[in-house]
């Protein structure tokens, strides 16, 4: 892409509206647009990220066995009144009415319509378990939507729903997810804390959020510091292996937020040394609630001895918009935000400094077209602009790698190769730069 082609409509000074460094830097880039409170419009550099994100998420639910399905925003009041949280749910729900006069609503989560889906063809154990994704925008009302795409009210997430013969099986679905979900954010280049959350009335200890420390989180975290040796090679583990046992190795340590925590525990199980407190972001929540719905709803199955039963059920959310934020949040310095290779809406950033001077502009010409039959993929500043409004607006926008064309391109075939994050720089001769760059991004 080049940039005199592309919108980018990246501002100089942080929008007063902004409170957190994410949802500054989100504006300052030009990733989003804010259309209402709580609600954003996609420009094409957030828009990249945000799909990244999402292929990520897919593939990783895809290669966990879950199949994709793709349900609709709108969903019929009835499946809500079903299952009694049509009153339940409150002002955050979106209601609306179509010319019909019937109640809809703009789908917060979608728990009833896919046990919907799922008890009109599921009858028996025979076709159990079945695991079932999609990724949709959500909307929720809530009470103070802030810190941009973070508490949205708009927001896309990656839903996922097991459906279980009995609580064992159950837990080996839930399993299944947790160990999903540390493979999906590892391969953003987070380092995400399963911690115990509440239950509620369901009981049981089969409900994580799935947390990255971070300042700016909403939530209260508290955890034994050993936790965070857990899962160093999780991309190794495979879904044949024993996973109650890795699982277990997790929840050996104390690890809760703030619904969940309780400070006697807390000190019971942790030797105080180890005691860690701190705020974090909530990335992703897993849930085995067993027949809340399925017993209202009646979305029943027939055993091995022919016995009806409600079916058991979780649900297993990712917050693919609020990861945008969480990266930055996690992942920028005082120049701008540093992507993670996976997740970075293009791999290198191609700086030519002359651009008046044909040589120079032949040079990068020339490096543009052979990164780009790399199939990798490149933003290429072909503007006239100064040295320093190209150099900061490529640091704001974060690309792992810039390749920087000057005066010693012209003078002596070389270029700069930059990394984002380490700031260290190296010349190179301009022949060798395809060789590099496939070095260091595969
Ligand atoms: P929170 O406690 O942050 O309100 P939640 O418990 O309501 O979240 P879930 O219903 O478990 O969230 O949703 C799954 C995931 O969706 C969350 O882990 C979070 O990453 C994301 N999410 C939830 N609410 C929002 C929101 N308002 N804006 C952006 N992402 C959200
Ligand atoms: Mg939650």
């Amino acid at each position: 892409m080049k940039l005199s082609n592309y919108f980018l409509p990246v501002l100089k000074e942080s929008p007063s509206e902004a409170e957190i460094v994410s949802h500054k830097l989100m504006l300052r880039a030009g990733m989003i647009s804010q259309s209402s409170s709580g609600i954003y419009s996609w420009l094409p550099l957030g828009l990249r990220v945000l799909k990244k994100i999402e292929n990520i998420v897919r593939e990783e639910q895809d290669k966990a066995g879950v199949n994709e399905i793709l349900m609709s925003t709108i969903q019929p009041a009835d499946l809500w009144k079903e299952s009694g949280r049509y009153e339940d749910y409150g002002k955050e729900m979106l209601r609306i009415k179509d010319r019909q006069e019937r109640d809809m609503l703009y789908g917060p989560t979608n728990e009833e319509q896919v046990t919907d889906i799922f008890r009109r063809s599921i009858k028996s154990y025979k076709e159990l378990p079945q695991l079932l994704y999609h990724i949709q925008w959500k909307f929720r009302d809530e009470l103070r939507p802030r810190f941009g795409v973070m508490r949205g009210r708009e927001f896309l997430m990656k839903d996922a729903y097991s459906f279980d013969l009995n609580l064992e099986s159950s837990e080996s679905s839930y399993n299944k997810f947790f160990v999903c979900y540390l493979k999906t954010f590892e391969r953003m280049g987070l380092k995400a804390i399963p911690m115990a959350a509440d239950t509620g009335p369901i009981g049981g200890d089969m409900s994580h959020e799935f947390i990255i420390i971070s300042k700016t989180g909403e939530s209260e975290i508290y955890f034994d510091k050993n936790i965070l040796d857990q899962g160093e090679k999780i991309s190794e583990i495979g879904y044949e292996d024993n996973l109650s046992t890795f699982v277990q190795n997790f929840k050996n340590y104390y690890s809760a937020s703030d619904e969940k925590y309780d400070q006697k525990e807390f000190d019971q199980n942790v030797n105080k040394d180890f005691q860690m407190t701190s705020k974090g972001i909530e990335v992703g929540h897993i849930f085995s609630f067993g027949t809340k719905y399925s017993e209202s709803m009646r979305a029943n199955v027939l055993d091995g001895n022919g016995k009806e039963g409600p079916v058991f059920m979780g649900s297993y959310g990712i917050g693919i918009s609020r990861l945008v934020g969480a990266i930055i949040e996690y992942s920028h310095d005082e120049k701008g935000i540093i992507w993670p290779n996976e997740v970075a809406p293009f791999q290198v950033g191609l700086i030519n400094l002359k651009s008046n001077d044909d040589k120079a502009k032949k040079i990068a010409d020339e490096i543009y077209s052979s990164v780009l039959s790399l199939n990798i993929e490149i933003l290429y500043d072909d503007k006239s602009d100064n040295a320093g409004v190209k150099f900061s607006r490529m640091d704001l926008i974060g690309l792992p790698f810039q390749i920087i064309i000057g005066n010693k391109a012209i003078s002596d075939n070389l270029v700069e190769i930059k990394n984002r994050k380490t700031g260290e720089a190296s010349e190179i001769k301009i022949d060798s730069i395809s060789d590099k760059i496939k070095e260091l991004i595969f």
